[in-house]
């Protein structure tokens, strides 16, 4: 393993589950088997996601360094944000959030409900700023680390989506080297893997573990930050740090780096009606709940990329779930009517 020399604290149940979605498959054709990875269930903290796996590695640089207080960043609907609180709450730190007005909104109760509803109740300071979408570093978010030093405390700074973090793409070199576990027991390999993609360690560090088995590029992130320049060149940032730090071996080229920009219109966090239809598509068939702002975009790209023959017949295509779905209740509006 690339990574057995870096601690991780468990804040997952392990291994998540590999499902096959025959009816999924069946209404997408039927010349191409959907499966997925439910990273959406992979833990019992606050209603789970792909952050977990990532602070696993993050939470025993964060207890080492004698913090007592996890400071973050997203949108107001953000589910890292959420997943930060929930291990603040578990490791027994303070938690300050600041979340941004990334996205426009029709929902009365959008700052209410599903991901800052639960970030409240498990304590966090969750301050909402006025500030747009963007997946850098952020003057709010250095503002908020300044002020736990002022109020006497000790900050331990997590980037949005704990992606430009030294340790954040580790977890998702994990879920690589998990899914070649789980293919030997299958008796099959994924030809390809299907991930929606915004602040980028999630695909980095798969893109790292895959390349040390030389199938990074069968690895299709699909962008949801509408931002596709600057998230292709934090991923890339991302695997290139990564890859050094575990000892990879050697360069992760361009062609490796597979990034489908066509499916994150109208922009970050609004859904189109292609999506809408998607989310709604997975929920009919498979009882599979994706959410408007990331995963019912990577199942839009996932339906239509299968639609268009883009994988050839007798594909075995794996789904990354990376859960998401409490943002649902912040998007009501969309699905009065089913
Ligand atoms: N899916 C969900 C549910 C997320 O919360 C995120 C977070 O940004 C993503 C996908 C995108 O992952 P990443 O930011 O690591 O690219």
């Amino acid at each position: 393993s690339l990574i057995s020399n870096f601690e991780r604290y468990p804040l997952t149940f392990g291994v998540t589950p590999i499902e096959y979605l025959p009816r999924l498959s069946e209404a997408l054709g039927g010349k191409v088997d959907i499966y997925a990875k439910r990273e959406d269930c992979n833990s019992g903290l606050a209603l789970g996601g792909n952050k977990l796996r990532k602070l696993e590695y993050i939470v025993p640089d964060a207890l080492a360094s004698g913090a007592d207080t996890l400071v973050s960043i997203g949108g107001v609907q953000s589910n890292h944000t959420r997943m930060v609180a929930a291990t603040a709450a578990k490791i027994g730190m303070k938690c300050v959030v600041v979340q941004e007005k990334w996205v426009p909104h029709y929902d009365a109760v959008y700052d209410r409900v599903g991901n800052i509803q639960l970030t409240r109740l498990m304590g966090a300071d969750s301050r909402l700023v006025d500030d747009g979408f963007d997946i850098g570093i952020r003057d709010s978010w250095q503002k908020a680390i300044q002020s736990v030093e002022d109020a006497g405390g000790k900050p331990y700074a997590i980037p949005a989506g704990a992606s430009v973090h030294k340790y954040g793409a580790l977890g998702y070199i994990g879920f690589a080297e998990e899914v070649i576990a789980q293919e030997k027991e299958l008796g099959f390999k994924f030809d390809y893997i299907v991930v929606c993609v915004v602040t980028g360690s999630t695909q980095g560090g798969m893109i790292v573990g895959f390349a040390n088995h030389d199938r990074a590029d069968t690895v299709i992130g699909i962008d949801a930050s509408g931002t596709v320049e600057q998230t292709r060149e934090q991923v890339t940032s991302i695997v290139n740090k990564t890859a050094e730090l575990v000892g990879l071996g050697r360069e992760v080229r361009e062609d490796e780096i597979v990034i489908n920009p066509d499916y994150a219109y109208p922009a970050y966090g609004v859904p189109s009606e292609e999506t809408n239809e998607a989310i709604r598509l997975a929920a009919k068939t498979e009882a599979m709940i994706t959410d408007p702002v990331y995963e019912g975009k990577s199942m839009q790209g996932l339906i239509d990329l299968t639609k268009k023959g883009f994988f050839p017949e007798g594909s075995k295509v794996l789904y990354a779930h990376l859960g998401g779905a409490p943002a649902l209740n912040g998007y009501s509006y969309h699905y009065k009517d089913g």
